[in-house]
């Protein structure tokens, strides 16, 4: 533990002493009050550059290669996290964390060596990458090439940094939240907020002559309360995320916030238990988006394609959806939550159509598997940190909207669901099979949504459902927020959607 308050700027050399003494730094202080930062510029500002020199990371490469490795990267990170949190109409928690370290690469044929030091000290860095270059077990076959800097464009809504504002500022936006939240209604018993931004700096050399290096900001703001009633309880949030700085954040959307997760929590207090069978269901947009992310999605990473586990494997150029179903991964979308500048291997974020007007277009690629495959790059080469070596990972992915009006989707359904918000789900990518549950939703009853429902999961195959996609509506909503796990490795992702109809669909209910 480091008490922040005591910190004075230091030069590179201290700083690296520090480093070498505490590894990962997380400072937790409960007391926001307390918080006056002084100038932790020094400490916090990781500017890759004034750590790693260009000619460092040469060398390193060159370690990195000198077992006969095909390829080498060196990716250095630092991060700085800030959480600030409410519960009982008081500040409940502020913690700052920072973590920093630099990850090596070696690839040789289909083997992967990885290795990574939390310690900056040039001598640990080296031996880092000489355990990454035991992948391979020959002689120096080529030299790391000359860097040739990268510049893309960039994707971030980002001109207040989040990591400069003052945590007060921030903890406002939480008290303002919890009295408009509670004030909307007697009902609600509890309510929580929580405001969250990481800054991670990120440097990336290759021994491909790649250079490049990247600022990526993430910020949040979520709210959720409870409403209890007799014995009905429920459940009501709200949140915004994304690559966004401060002031995409104010008191007004904070009370907003907390008006609308209280109002959630409130309206579905009369919900009865789901019905359990086979329906037709409406998806409203923004929230199925994490369906067409789990069940879709994660069957099109090429890890899984390439060695045929995953169900679409074979599906290159065929149809596996009804026409109107065009969906995208998109690491270019402006401000969104999975949205990168330049990937974790250092590749320009990109656009990608994984299914085309119902045909599989393309799978989601990192340098591994696109190169083992043969196949174009699609900027999907992510990792949570620099402890964990790259895989393929989508950013935002969403459906194309169609052009159905959203009302008259719900008024084709005599007798279904509506499905408002999805919480969470499970997907088996080599079956394809799912279960969700829904965290709000109705029936529809005579073409109209009416009473509010608790307890529905949805089950099936996301091949199924690919293929009884029968209403596409006009009106995309891309949200953010979301973290997707993957062979232990979390990473922000974002996804979308239009408002849609599922033909049919498995929903498990408490009701016969
Ligand atoms: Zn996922």
């Amino acid at each position: 533990m480091v008490d922040l308050n005591k910190l004075k700027p230091m030069d590179r050399r201290n700083f690296l002493k520090r480093g070498i003494q505490s590894g990962a730094v997380l400072v937790s202080l409960p007391l926001w009050k307390n918080m006056a930062w002084g100038d932790p510029a020094a400490l916090l500002d990781g500017d890759a550059a004034a750590f790693l020199s260009k000619e460092d990371l040469r060398k390193l490469l060159e370690a990195a290669l000198s077992k006969g490795g095909d390829f080498a990267e060196v990716y250095f990170e630092h991060t700085v996290q800030n959480n600030i949190s409410l519960d009982e109409a008081k500040i409940s928690t502020a913690t700052r964390g920072l973590d920093m370290g630099a990850g090596f690469r070696v690839i040789k044929g289909e083997k992967t060596g990885y290795a990574f030091s939390d310690d900056l000290d040039p001598a640990k860095l080296k031996e880092a990458a000489l355990t990454a270059a035991l992948i391979a077990d020959g002689r120096v076959s080529a030299a790391p090439q000359k860097f040739k800097p990268l510049a893309p464009p960039s994707f971030y809504l980002v001109e207040t940094a989040p990591d400069g504002v003052a945590a007060k500022l921030k903890a406002d936006l939480l008290l303002k939240a919890n009295a408009s939240g509670r004030g909307f209604d007697k009902r609600i018993t509890q309510f929580r907020a929580g405001f969250s931004d990481m800054t991670k700096r990120i440097a990336i050399a290759n021994s491909e002559g790649l250079y490049a290096e990247d600022t990526q900001t993430l910020t949040s703001l979520i709210t959720t309360a409870l409403a209890l009633e007799g014995k009905q309880r429920s459940m009501g949030y709200e949140s915004k995320a994304g690559a966004f700085g401060f002031e995409h954040f104010d008191v007004k959307l904070a009370e907003e916030f907390g008006r609308k997760a209280a109002d959630m929590a409130v309206r579905n207090l009369p919900a009865e238990d789901a019905p359990a069978g086979e329906f037709p269901i409406v998806i409203a947009r923004g929230y199925g988006g994490v369906f067409f992310h789990e069940a879709i999605g994660h069957s099109l990473e090429a890890d899984g394609i390439r060695k045929k586990t995953a169900v679409f494997w074979d599906k290159l150029g065929k149809p596996i959806a009804t026409p109107g179903v065009t969906l995208l991964d998109d690491g270019t979308y402006k401000g969104g939550w999975g949205t990168v500048n330049v990937d974790d291997e250092g590749q320009p974020g990109r656009k990608t159509v994984l299914i085309d007007k119902g045909k599989c277009a393309a799978f989601i690629q990192d340098k591994l598997s696109a190169g083992l495959m043969k196949m174009e790059r699609t900027g999907n080469g992510r990792r949570q940190s620099f402890r964990f070596h790259p895989i393929p990972r989508m950013t935002n992915t969403y459906l194309l909207p169609g052009e159905s009006d959203p009302g008259d989707i719900v008024k084709s359904i005599d007798k279904g669901l509506f499905i408002a918000k999805i919480g969470g789900g499970n997907v088996d990518t080599t079956t394809g099979r799912f279960v969700f549950s829904v965290t709000e939703g109705s029936m529809i009853e005579g073409g109209k949504v009416t009473k509010p429902l608790k307890g529905i999961m949805l089950m099936g195959s996301g091949q199924d459902v690919l293929k009884n996609i029968s209403m596409v509506g006009n009106d995309l909503l891309i949200i953010g927020g979301g973290t997707c796990g993957k062979d232990g490795q979390g990473k922000p992702v974002g996804f979308g959607n239009p408002t849609l109809k599922v033909d049919k669909i498995t929903v498990g209910g408490q009701r016969a």
